[in-house]
């Protein structure tokens, strides 16, 4: 109905993610960079951001123990093998793999990509030839990589292998993508679930990104019912634990390969559950502008906070002796000044860098060097929080509005289009309810007419046809309530002349059933429930 109007929509949604990318990258430059190179900002936290931080796709990392399906998993997105893909029960992925859409196939080393300008993984110079060699791209064309970009991870180790060195830093790698991804689906196998130390320091790392993480708990048709229960409570106890939050992230049950389901009774679970985790993926590119409008807005607080420390440690420094015994002092009494800076500015605690971190970055620096407090560049930052970012949050389109639209802002291809369709009746919930008998000749209520007469001629139809007042005490023994029966009296009196006729009637139960099996009901009635002799009205 809207087909018209979505088309419009998306091409609207597309001009507006584009200039909040751009409108993002702009107040950056202008009014926050400023400030972060003026306190070294870059130095302590994180790089300067390139425009390919603003510019990318969104990203979903996987991770997770070895052989609990990653690899598999992205096959399963995408339909199709990527370049340098390896799947196996041992440790098959060695590497970090960000598997991205391009017209050519191809692998660009890790060497090579963090000096191309144009891709947002600079920054990973820093780990290192060994985790360079350890890094690569896999480009293909997909649709799917169209819409976002995955990050493979190295299956994590358990028991004693875990202890053969990675020669990089493993999880400052890990906290590296965390920070930058729009997802982190965390992958456990059902038939396997033991956490390895490992596995914990890599989850401890994803911390403070918990809005991000989406547990997968697959290879749950290797198990059968009772196990999976006990899998699953398993599970959310050891989560509970391990991420320490009170609200553990969402588990999504399933088996995402394209592989014959050995135990198949949870399989109407794994289909919802599915079609929950593809609407969750399916949102990213919608909230990506959103996400980067939140990190930018993070990233402004703290570099106000940076702003202020490094003032304030600069301001306490002798200018002539006792340099070095000051600094250390100022060191080891760091949170006395986050206490005064937060009382002074009335900023909250949460707004202030790790004390541990900060303390570890501060040895490295010259205390002379630091800058004293520049009002203007702050009021630049005030400003921007004020003013830019509302501006720019007005742009990017309201939930509801967006809905409507089926263009340029959803995944498609791959098992996306085979996931969320609605053509086949291997879709979701296909084939059932309102859609049962939809397509076939014959009337799908014929085969229970003769139950229904028996009821219909028990109400003392006159004419052929019973009254509303009459239907209604056989109708009400449904316990629907009076909401739903009125939609479906007024569905079913076909001819809209107050009563129904026994074909009439045969379709009210036809749909109290459908209701009553825990089906929606339609809006307007699909022209396969219409009797026959009555289908032109
Ligand atoms: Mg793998
Ligand atoms: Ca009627």
């Amino acid at each position: 109905m809207f087909s018209w109007m979505g088309k419009e929509d998306s091409r609207k949604n597309q001009d507006v993610y584009d200039s909040v990318s751009q409108g993002l990258q702009n107040i950056y430059k202008q009014k926050l960079l400023p400030i972060e190179k003026e306190y070294n900002f870059h130095d302590f936290h994180s790089p300067a951001l390139d425009d390919p931080d603003f510019d990318a796709r969104p990203m979903v990392m996987l991770v997770g123990q070895y052989s609990t399906g990653k690899t598999t998993f992205i096959r399963y997105l995408l339909e199709q093998d990527f370049p340098g893909i390896r799947i196996g029960p041992e440790p098959t992925t060695d590497r970090f793999i960000a598997v991205m859409h391009a017209d050519q196939e191809g692998v660009i080393p890790g060497n090579a990509l963090v000096v191309d300008p144009k891709k947002q993984f600079r920054p990973l110079s820093k780990f290192g030839n060994a985790f360079l060699n350890r890094f690569q791209c896999s480009q293909t064309s997909s649709a799917v990589l169209k819409g976002i970009s995955i990050v493979d991870t190295p299956g994590i180790l358990s028991g004693e292998k875990q202890r053969t060195d990675r020669g990089y830093d493993f999880i400052g790698v890990l906290e590296w993508f965390a920070e930058r991804v729009d997802r982190i689906l965390l992958l456990f196998d059902a038939h396997k679930l033991d956490i390895s130390d490992e596995f914990k320091r890599s989850i401890e790392a994803l911390r403070g990104h918990d809005d991000k993480i989406r547990i997968v708990l697959n290879k749950a048709d290797m198990v059968d019912h009772q196990q999976l229960m006990r899998v699953y409570g398993a599970l959310m106890w050891s989560l509970g634990k391990v991420l320490g939050t009170p609200e553990v992230a969402r588990v999504y049950i399933g088996s995402f390969w394209d592989q014959p389901l050995r135990y198949d009774i949870n399989r109407r679970l794994f289909e919802a559950e599915e079609q929950d985790l593809f609407a969750d993926l399916q949102s990213l590119p919608r909230n990506a502008a959103l996400r980067k409008l939140n990190d930018l807005i993070k990233r402004a607080r703290l570099a106000k906070v940076h702003a202020y420390i490094i003032a304030a440690l600069r301001k306490d420094m002798p200018s002539m002796f006792g340099k070095e015994s000051k600094k250390k002092d100022l060191i080891k009494n760091l949170d006395a000044l986050y206490g005064q800076i937060q009382r002074e500015h009335q900023i909250s605690p949460g707004d202030f860098p790790d004390l541990k971190k900060m303390q570890e970055s501060l040895v490295h620096q010259d205390f002379t060097k630091f800058k004293a407090i520049d009002k203007r560049l702050l009021d630049k930052v005030d400003k921007m929080l004020a003013e830019d970012i509302a501006k720019l949050m007005a742009m990017i389109p309201m939930e509801e509005k967006v809905k409507l639209s089926e263009g340029s802002d959803r995944i498609e291809g791959g098992a996306f289009d085979g996931v969320m369709d609605k053509a086949t009746p291997f879709m979701f919930k296909g084939g059932e309810g309102v859609d049962a008998g939809r397509g076939e000749v014959e009337w799908v209520i014929a085969k229970d007419q003769g139950k229904y007469d028996q009821i219909f001629d028990s109400l003392s139809p006159v004419d052929g046809k019973v009254t509303g007042a009459a239907a209604k005490g056989e109708m009400v023994r449904s316990k629907l309530p009076n909401n739903v029966l009125g939609k479906i009296w007024k569905l079913a009196d076909i001819d809209k002349d107050g009563m129904l006729d026994s074909e009439e009637f045969a379709l009210a139960m036809h749909l109290m059933n459908i209701k009553l099996d825990g089906h929606d009901l339609p809006t307007e009635l699909p022209p396969h429930l219409i009797p026959p002799s009555k289908r032109g009205f």
